[in-house]
């Protein structure tokens, strides 16, 4: 389709998106995919194969949201699609223990080293919000610190971001979060080791844990500065709380075993706790927390922290999950890695010549471009960024067949499966619109 361009126009979608405001509210079962901050109309998909989506019109996009990270090995990827369909020949759920949840967790503790014993869930927010409740009962204590921009699913006592600068007790971010759990949460600034001190100098004894993105994806890619997780590693040793490290975005993505995989353990030691999910479930509902094995061992009904799912560790899930993380393999990370370099040059080569001042970070295989020029180190940084001008390239990219991610604070996400042709095609839609929004 070079040099020509889909109209924006999209009926069939614009019909089932009426449809669906009838009985779903919104019209969309998860508020990002509504298209609210670029405006237009959400793109229905019919299917997917490999790098490639249609939608309900009929039209073919590049996908560069991989749905939002788990689809690493592209859509319907033969060897997934063949576990799902035995796993799914063998019986959909049972409620009782089966081999291929086994199988999973020991995938899972085999990868990341600190990860001695592990809970399946169904999604990231239970997996946060599971390790919270463990946390506080490990310590006996109730205060959570997280930071600002730091997503970990919608739990009440998470979805506070507010304020940043000094320590102050969070307020909601959503109406109906009583402010009694809001109030239990400290949100500090990203990448300020100072705040996360004086928070414990004023807090510490009541300080459960720590959470934190490992390296945060949800206000576009943040990586830690150097130090940082050692820092927080530090800190929480000596005030006797815990480390969460939310790796449900990072996980098995940015390198086998994560964001620890690329960083390493810090010489103060790994996480207490570490939350998982995307990836892990091959697109389907699976997700996972786990740590140390003196923590889990609080959960019921080993111990007397209850936690339970109907569907946990669910099959065909489970099928998906391990066929995927035994298909990542070192061939694959270097495949994502390759095609991120080639999109990130890309970007930064047609926006430079377009004169569009801009940011690329960088995470592994997980990027994002910020549209400002300078470091982002935090939230405040992220937020100070053309909006407008990203939702006409948005736009201008959906016209020329390349689907990404319809925020500014969101990674563009790649997958294995993106060969020559889709990277080729991204490139030259990346020229097109950096031209047109210039
Ligand atoms: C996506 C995400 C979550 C929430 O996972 P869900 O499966 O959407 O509930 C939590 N933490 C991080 C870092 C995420 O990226």
């Amino acid at each position: 389709m070079s040099g020509t361009a889909y109209p924006d126009e999209v009926p069939a979608s614009q019909a089932l998106l009426e449809r669906a405001r009838a009985v779903i509210p919104g019209g969309v079962n998860s508020p990002v995919r509504a298209f609210g901050s670029v405006g237009g109309t959400p793109r229905f998909m019919a299917s997917g194969s490999g790098p490639w989506l249609v939608d309900a019109d009929g039209r073919r996009y590049v996908d560069l949201v991989c749905s939002w990270g788990p689809m690493i090995l592209g859509h319907a990827h033969p060897d997934v699609l063949r576990a799902v369909t035995e796993a799914a020949a063998d019986g959909f759920s049972f409620g009782t223990p089966t081999a291929r949840e086994v199988a999973l967790a020991e995938e899972i503790v085999r990868r990341v080293g600190p990860v001695e014993s592990v809970r399946l869930v169904n999604s990231g927010t239970e997996a946060t919000m599971s390790a919270i409740r463990l946390a506080r009962a490990f310590t006996g204590r109730s205060v959570v610190v997280k930071f600002a921009g730091c997503y970990h699913g919608h739990v009440d006592a998470l979805l506070a971001s507010a304020g940043s600068g000094v320590a102050t007790f969070a307020l909601p971010d959503s109406p109906g979060v009583p402010p009694s759990s809001a109030g239990e949460t400290i949100v500090l600034p990203y990448n300020d080791l100072d705040a996360v001190e004086a928070a414990f100098a004023e807090r510490g004894a009541n300080i459960a844990a720590v959470i934190t993105e490992a390296a945060p994806g949800n206000m576009g890619i943040v990586p830690p500065a150097p130090g940082f997780t050692a820092g927080l590693r530090r800190i929480t040793a000596r005030h006797g709380a815990l480390l969460v490290s939310d790796e449900v975005m990072t996980g098995f993505r940015v390198s086998a075993a994560g964001w620890l995989g690329l960083e390493g353990v810090p010489q103060e030691g790994p996480p207490d706790l570490f939350t998982f999910g995307k990836v892990m479930g091959g697109g389907f509902p699976a997700a996972a927390f786990g740590g140390r094995a003196d923590v889990m061992a609080m959960l019921a009904p080993s111990g007397p922290v209850y936690q339970a799912g109907t569907l946990s560790g669910n099959p065909v899930a489970s099928a998906a999950g391990l066929a995927t993380l035994q298909a990542c393999t070192p061939q694959v990370y270097a495949r994502l890695d390759e095609v991120a370099d080639t999109l990130t040059a890309a970007v930064a080569d047609s926006f430079g010549r377009h004169g569009i001042p801009h940011r690329i970070q960088r995470v592994g295989s997980m990027f994002s471009v910020f549209l400002r020029e300078g470091e982002v180190r935090d939230y405040d940084d992220a937020r100070d960024q053309d909006t407008e001008r990203f939702g006409r390239f948005f736009h201008a990219m959906l016209r020329r067949g390349v689907h990404l991610p319809p925020s500014c604070y969101e990674a563009w996400f790649v997958s294995a499966s993106h060969d020559e042709e889709a990277v080729a095609h991204v490139v030259e839609a990346v020229e097109g619109a950096a031209a047109e929004i210039a």
